[in-house]
């Protein structure tokens, strides 16, 4: 007999990384590695609006005697709101969630498109030198865009051209498709996955939701929420966990790694192993790898 699964992933868990299928700047395999050389043992790989990055991953955990953990983090949209929804061991392949990832991944292509185009009015930048900073088929998206303003000089680093340029406030930001919160949940649950809300209470323009609506998501089958993120304010922070507590949800802590994208390292939030044990308790629609 197998031991109980749930029992056998290990130690500090960090379960919000990405790799350059989106727009981390390190191959999963790297990712991993980097996890593991700061003390990560359970490592979820969580790319925007895609999964392409588990297999390489998932070995590279393997070979270095970490637990992975399949994930992503699918773009979703309250109002005005930019809203991430980290799915956790759903299953791949799902139809419906297939759709969803390629209608985002797509319009993101003629988005990113579009914020170039508004910028080479005022700037030296061109769509080629966006695509020059994109592995193929990457999860396009602002980051890269940074990226190439950094190539040509224009900025010093991301964070700079995020608080200049690529700001909505400066006029070049256009939005790109993305489903409703409660559209993107039950996507995450119907194939078999638990949906957690990233990062819910940053400041700015991703400032959290309604609790009435949070609580739609609730009943439509959230799981929990990415409490401990550095960029969630502690009034936030508070909040969310007398929400938590009330409606017996997971609570999760992780880095939001991007490698040399944002100054985020591994480990730097961990979630407990009572909390992954019940996120993969619940999950039915992929396994964890373990070591
Ligand atoms: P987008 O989805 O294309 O609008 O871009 C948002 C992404 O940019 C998020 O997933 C973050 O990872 C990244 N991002 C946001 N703010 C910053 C920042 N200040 N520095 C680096 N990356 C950032
Ligand atoms: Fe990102
Ligand atoms: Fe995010
Ligand atoms: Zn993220």
């Amino acid at each position: 007999m197998a031991a109980d699964p749930s029992h056998r992933f290990a130690g500090p868990a960090d379960l919000h990384l990405h790799s350059n299928h989106s727009d981390g700047t390190e191959a999963p395999a790297e990712v991993m590695r980097q996890a593991h050389a700061y003390g990560v043992r359970t490592a979820a790989l969580t790319d925007h609006d895609r999964t392409t990055g588990w297999d390489e991953a998932a070995t590279a955990a393997g070979e270095l005697n970490m637990t992975f953990i399949p994930g992503m983090e699918l773009s979703a949209k309250h109002e005005w709101r930019s809203v991430h929804v980290l799915g956790y061991l759903f299953d791949p392949d799902d139809a419906a969630l297939r759709v969803e990832t390629d209608r985002i991944r797509g319009d993101r292509i003629g988005r990113a498109e579009r914020i170039v185009r508004n910028i080479s009015r005022d700037y030296d930048l061109h769509w080629d030198d966006v695509l020059a900073q994109t592995m193929l088929d990457a999860t396009v998206g602002r980051p890269h865009i940074a990226d190439a303003l950094v190539a040509r000089g224009i900025v010093r680093d991301r964070t700079e051209a995020f608080d200049g340029i690529l700001h909505p406030r400066e006029g070049y930001y256009e939005p790109h498709y993305a489903p409703d919160p409660l559209t993107a949940v039950r996507l995450i649950t119907e194939a078999g996955g638990v949906a957690i809300i990233a990062h819910p209470v940053t400041s700015g323009r991703d400032r959290m939701m309604p609790v009435p609506f949070i609580e739609k998501l609730i009943a439509a089958g959230l799981g929990g929420f990415e409490i401990d993120h550095r960029e969630n304010t502690a009034a936030g922070k508070k909040m969310l966990h007398e929400i938590a507590a009330k409606h017996d949800l997971i609570i999760t802590g992780s880095s939001d790694y991007h490698g040399t994208g944002k100054p985020n390292r591994p480990g730097e939030n961990t979630t407990s192993e009572d909390m992954v044990a019940r996120l993969i308790d619940r999950a039915t629609g992929s396994a964890p790898r373990y070591a």
